[in-house]
């Protein structure tokens, strides 16, 4: 059964076969502008509300909601109507707020540090099931005032294998819940079919892949899927992007002790970097600890030093806060509850 924010608005049309043709727009608007519960949509009358309300059920049960000590990070779990589970992060800053939604229940990639990769694959998520964790990160922004403005594709999951249903619902939070291209990112490992399929998407959305490694040999082995896209095709796939679109590229970079924080790494990503037009931005964040993975992040003097070494090399660097750390609400190791089923691999 097709969920609230996964049926189009022709979809919509015929659900409400019979009811007057305004219908449409009324419970479009109730579900895109207001974000109302369908049962709440006053305007509607009782037996039609009922029925939608039956018709089109929510995409996600709550199951917690944990907000970090300083309350800036709430981070919710979800049950899906299988009872897979899912996990959006939601970041509050003073005037604005940042949602990292899943685009997958777990991740078939495999990346050995991350806590989804450990988890394995359950399945995609529906456009529905994508659309609603922003509608709802969205109403409970608005219980603090805050306006949603940014949406990351960094929560579970690897959105390229998930393409088409992404872009889907990369074009409802466009077209429906107003967002900015340009305030909409995805985050990927690096999949060339997804990115090359990405520069022929018509909304400047932002990239960014998750590097990690900037020689094949140590790429191999951090993230497996290298092997088959490695680094040359990645960065091809990257410049074919910014030659349609005039947005820049980000290289996440999760800092790992001894693995990929040395001078050398410095050294050939900030080669890598340049080889982009216009070149990377790098965002340095340290390992998150999680369950499979032993080896620890890079301590953050170390951190601050990588960075400045990147910076003297010419390239651009930021260093990112952990979010959340203590409710596991690092996008990206989502996984809290999921039980480990794949044996880590170590860089
Ligand atoms: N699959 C996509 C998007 C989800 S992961 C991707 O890999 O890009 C979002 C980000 O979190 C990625 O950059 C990922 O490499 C990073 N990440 C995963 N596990 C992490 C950990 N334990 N600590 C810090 N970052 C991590
Ligand atoms: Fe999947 Fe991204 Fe985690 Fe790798 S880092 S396992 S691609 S979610």
């Amino acid at each position: 059964m097709p969920t609230r924010y996964d049926v189009s608005r022709d979809e919509l049309a015929a659900i409400l076969d019979g009811e007057a043709r305004f219908r449409v727009d009324q419970v479009w608007r109730g579900l895109y502008e207001q974000r109302a519960e369908l049962d709440e949509l006053t305007a509607l009358p009782k037996a039609l509300r009922q029925r939608l309300a039956h018709d089109l059920p929510s995409a996600l049960t709550l199951v917690t909601e944990q907000v970090s000590d300083d309350g800036d990070t709430v981070k919710f779990l979800w049950a899906l109507d299988d009872g897979a589970r899912v996990e959006t992060v939601l970041m509050l800053y003073p005037d604005r707020a940042t949602v990292c939604v899943s685009s997958q229940a777990g991740c078939a990639m495999g990346c050995g540090f991350c806590a989804t990769g450990q988890a394995g694959f359950e399945r995609h998520l529906t456009i529905g099931e994508i659309v609603e964790q922003v509608v709802r990160s969205m109403q409970r922004a608005e219980r603090v005032d805050r306006r949603v403005s940014n949406v990351v594709f960094m929560g579970m999951g690897e959105p390229m294998a998930n393409e088409d249903r992404v872009w889907s619902a990369v074009e409802r939070l466009h077209d429906d819940l107003g967002l900015s291209a340009r305030h909409i990112t995805i985050s990927t490992v690096g999949i060339v079919p997804g990115i090359r399929k990405l520069a022929t998407r018509p909304l400047p959305v932002n990239l960014a892949v998750s590097l990690h490694a900037a020689n094949d040999a140590l790429r191999d082995q951090l993230v497996p899927i290298n092997r088959r896209y490695p680094l040359a095709e990645v960065i091809d796939a990257c410049n074919a992007y910014l030659a349609v679109r005039n947005r820049r590229v980000s290289f996440e970079w999760a800092l790992i002790d001894g693995v990929n924080d040395r001078a050398s790494d410095a050294r050939e990503l900030s080669v890598l970097c340049k080889r982009l037009r216009p070149a990377a931005h790098v965002n340095l964040i340290p390992l998150n600890p999680t369950p499979g993975y032993s080896t620890r992040g890079t301590p953050a003097a170390r951190v601050r030093a990588f960075r400045d070494e990147l910076i003297a090399l010419g390239a651009n660097a930021t260093v990112r806060r952990n979010r959340g750390t203590e409710i596991d609400a690092a996008c990206g190791q989502l996984a809290a509850g999921h039980p480990v089923t794949l044996t880590p691999k170590r860089g």
